[in-house]
């Protein structure tokens, strides 16, 4: 049987994953009615085959786009609550939808109902299923969705996935997971109570480029791997009343939002958690954006393999987006990393047939749509029953690791961690690509 997920998948299995069965839910005592919400018994399913053209044996230098797509048929798709429709909802997840294969936007939150009325429009989501910060609870009855997508700001992360994981549904919620250890841990506990996924959406860790870096540095291709550098950092607008430059909302400056690309990225690298942190901050003087949050970070982490990271981020630098992982036979680097698009990786290495020269190549892959991408694989861990690969405790342990770079940077002292054994071990199993 065709099957692009690796394994074969049941429609019995569907039903006990997806939907907890009236019989069974009465019987343990849970609230039928949530039961009969979320009991989806057409949703989900095998994807359909791929449409194949007979093979070109004509010579050519194109590289071949493997092929045309397939997908699940838009009904039998898993239904997203896009909640908060600021600048990354409306310029990235909702086009990012169009690219989907198994999720399609089905309601929307928003405390802006004319704007959220225009959203459902273009995106043929029905007016019924929209929904304010008020009545948000009451998603809980709405069949038509299965996953909450929380993008607001950072502080209002932890309210809207407690209540979202208490109206049944799963969810899938931005980075940074939240402004607190604390809160992160309220958000997993609130999850596993209500028996519900969490995702943090860390898009860059199913970019096809990130997963080639990954399997480059595990596979020992550029020989023993040394040093990451990773910068991850731009010129904020000069707009003070923005929730990034409030700490209350944003919990911190360049660091919990674009920085922790930087720790997550090497920490996703190598696999490992860092043993040792040193960090160092500095905002300008009278700049009014610092005012409460910082301007620019730079910290040093210590892995138990030997790799040292050096990671710089900052509100106050031209955009740039990158990393280097410096092995012994080789380095290659994405530059730019973390964009939404545009990924270039290089790799360079001493020339077999010269050893005066140096083979730098670029690394060409389809180009993929990043939030499709996340958002297809919350679909696939709902439908299979599978751990996320970026579950909450991946998030959880960024802002352990942030907490401990501001303390870092504000005792001057180079802070040691317990050393964790085993890789990955914040994360589920990586994420199938689907063509
Ligand atoms: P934004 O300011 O453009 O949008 C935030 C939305 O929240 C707006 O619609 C706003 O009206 C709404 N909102 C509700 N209550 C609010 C309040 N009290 N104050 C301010 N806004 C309020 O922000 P954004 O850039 O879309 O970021 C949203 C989340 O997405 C953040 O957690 C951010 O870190 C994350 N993000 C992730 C990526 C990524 O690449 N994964 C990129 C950008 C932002």
């Amino acid at each position: 049987m065709f099957d692009l997920f690796g394994k074969k998948f049941s429609r019995r299995k569907l039903l006990t994953t997806t939907g907890l069965g009236v019989v069974a839910a009465s019987a343990i005592g849970l609230d039928p009615e949530l039961v009969a919400a979320q009991t989806q018994t057409s949703k989900g399913g095998e994807l359909p085959p791929q449409i194949k053209f007979s093979p070109d044996e004509s010579p050519t230098t194109e590289v071949s786009s493997g092929g045309p797509p397939t997908a699940l048929p838009p009904a039998k798709r898993l239904g997203f609550a896009i909640v908060g429709l600021g600048r990354l909802s409306l310029e990235e997840i909702m086009p990012a939808f169009g690219m989907c294969k198994l999720a399609k936007p089905t309601a929307l939150v928003s405390g802006d109902a004319k704007k959220a009325n225009q959203v459902a429009q273009q995106y043929g989501i029905n007016p019924k299923n929209i929904y304010n910060y008020q009545n948000y609870d009451n998603i809980r009855n709405n069949p038509d969705v299965d996953v909450i997508y929380i993008v607001l700001p950072n502080s209002m992360h932890l309210e809207y996935t407690v209540r979202g994981a208490k109206a049944g549904k799963h969810i899938l919620c931005e980075k940074p997971m939240a402004i607190s250890v604390a809160e992160c841990q309220q958000m997993i506990d609130a999850c596993k109570k209500a028996d519900k996924k969490l995702m943090i959406a860390y898009r860059c860790q199913y970019d096809p480029y990130h997963r080639a870096a990954i399997r480059m540095l595990r596979s020992k291709e550029l020989g023993k791997v040394k040093v990451i550098q990773a910068d991850n950092g731009q010129n904020q607008s000069n707009d003070i009343s923005q929730w990034r430059l409030k700490k209350a909302l944003s919990g911190g400056g360049s660091l919990p939002d674009v920085g922790i690309y930087c720790l997550n990225a090497t920490r996703y690298l190598t696999g490992e958690e860092p043993i040792e942190i040193s960090a160092q901050t500095f905002s300008t003087p009278g700049d009014p954006r610092f005012k409460e949050v910082e301007e620019s970070v730079t910290f040093q982490m210590r892995f138990p393999s030997g790799v040292l990271a050096l990671c710089s981020t900052s509100y106050g630098y031209h955009q740039s987006r990158r990393f280097r992982i410096f092995g012994s036979d080789a380095w290659t680097q994405l530059d730019p990393a973390f964009a939404y698009n545009g990924l270039r990786m290089t790799m360079s290495r001493l020339s077999p047939s010269n050893n005066m020269a140096e083979d730098v190549t670029d690394i060409k892959m389809t180009e993929k749509s990043q939030f499709a991408l996340e958002m297809d694989h919350m679909a696939d861990c709902v439908i299979h029953n599978k751990q996320p690969h970026t579950p909450g405790e991946e998030g959880l342990q960024d802002q352990k690791l942030m907490a401990t770079i501001y303390e870092a940077a504000k005792t001057g002292r180079t802070i040691k961690l317990p050393a964790v054994s085993g890789l990955d071990v914040t994360r589920g199993p990586a994420p199938v690509t689907l063509r």
